[in-house]
């Protein structure tokens, strides 16, 4: 029978399967390469049950050509191999996968919510990883902050953090900034990255890293994590909600709990955070639809997943109608009643 195969007219044996086409026609590296029929992508489980009719519209994607090593813009075999198991996932392929490896995420914060965030992000093959955080690795970090151990305590968090990420996935770039982000740094910083992941602790840097992303036009992720519940969302700074439409000002110091005194369960870190990794991997490979303008809220308690829709607010401070913050500084992040009393009140999360 006929095929059309990569564009070109063949002729095969009647009732041959994918799996014997491969065979076939002699594809070199098969469990390397991606089957479309008639347009349809072929899961490769499937590939030894499907048969081909006459006439049917074949592609081979190959993600490697010839069997030699990859030329540029290319994947190297090992990389082939490190990231098959999304390579073959059609939002992703060839194309999605280099997309990820030129790309890049900061994280502010790399405590409960930002190690989980880091870790599946640097495994996925997110090429560039900006890691900020000024604080060491503690004892009590470590039930919740998964890319330290008990050898890392006392140790800078963004440098043991470095050291882990790099032994995952040595493709990786990691840039590592062991200082606070303020007003006078935030904004080139941001500039810098593709995608910013909200995983800072106290109230004010949850303002200034959505301040700081809207002066820099960066989408970002934000969530919380308190006791067994947290909260998501994601942000595209004047195209939908932002964390000031939702909630306009800081509360004052001490009138919500920290996770130093209300405790968190080290879970929720976990699921948060890698929520987080989601968007940003979505985002960047531009598949399926971003968690914007609804905010997604889990009590661990009852396993209760609850979506609130939001909508941007035209009273909002900062992207609203008439915006009263114009400009990024920390003046903005903090309750005006408690700002004397703010310092130092950060807490880890
Ligand atoms: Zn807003």
């Amino acid at each position: 029978m006929k095929l059309f195969i990569n564009g070109k007219t063949k002729e095969v044996p009647d009732s041959i399967t994918v799996k014997q086409l491969l065979e076939y026609e002699s594809v070199e590296m098969p469990q390397y390469v991606s089957v479309q029929i008639n347009e349809e992508f072929v899961r490769r489980e499937l590939f030894e049950q499907t048969y081909l009719s006459e006439g049917d519209k074949v592609d081979f994607l190959y993600y490697m050509g010839g069997g030699q090593q990859a030329g540029p813009g290319d994947l190297t075999m090992e990389q082939v191999e490190r990231y098959s198991r999304q390579l073959i996932l059609e939002e992703v392929g060839l194309a999605g996968q280099q997309k990820l490896l030129g790309s890049s995420v900061l994280l502010v914060g790399v405590g409960g919510l930002g190690s989980p965030a880091a870790y599946y992000l640097a495994a996925a093959g997110v090429g560039r990883l900006g890691l900020i955080d000024y604080d060491k690795v503690e004892m009590n970090n470590l039930q919740r902050q998964i890319l330290f151990n008990a050898g890392d305590v006392g140790k800078l968090k963004v440098q043991a953090a470095a050291k882990t990420l790099s032994a995952l996935n040595p493709d990786l770039q990691i840039e590592t900034y062991p200082y606070r982000l303020s007003d006078t740094t935030a904004l080139s910083l941001i500039k810098d990255y593709d995608f910013v992941i909200d995983a800072t602790d106290g109230f004010a840097n949850k303002f200034l890293v959505n301040d700081a992303c809207f002066f820099a036009g960066k989408p970002f992720v934000h969530a919380g994590i308190l006791r067994f519940e947290g909260q998501v969302i994601t942000v595209l700074p004047g195209k939908t909600t932002c964390y000031r439409c939702l909630f306009p000002t800081p509360p004052p110091s001490g009138a919500v709990p920290s996770c130093a005194q209300a405790g968190i369960m080290g879970v929720l870190g976990g699921f948060m955070g890698v929520l987080q990794a989601t968007e940003a991997i979505k985002y960047l490979l531009g598949k399926g639809e971003l968690l914007t303008d609804r905010l997604l809220y889990l009590d661990a308690r009852q396993m209760y997943f609850h979506q609130i829709n939001t909508g941007r607010s035209p009273n909002c401070l900062l992207c609203g109608e008439n915006p009263v913050i114009t400009e990024l500084s920390e003046e903005h992040v903090t309750c005006p009643a408690a700002a004397a009393k703010e310092a130092g009140s950060d807490e880890n999360f």
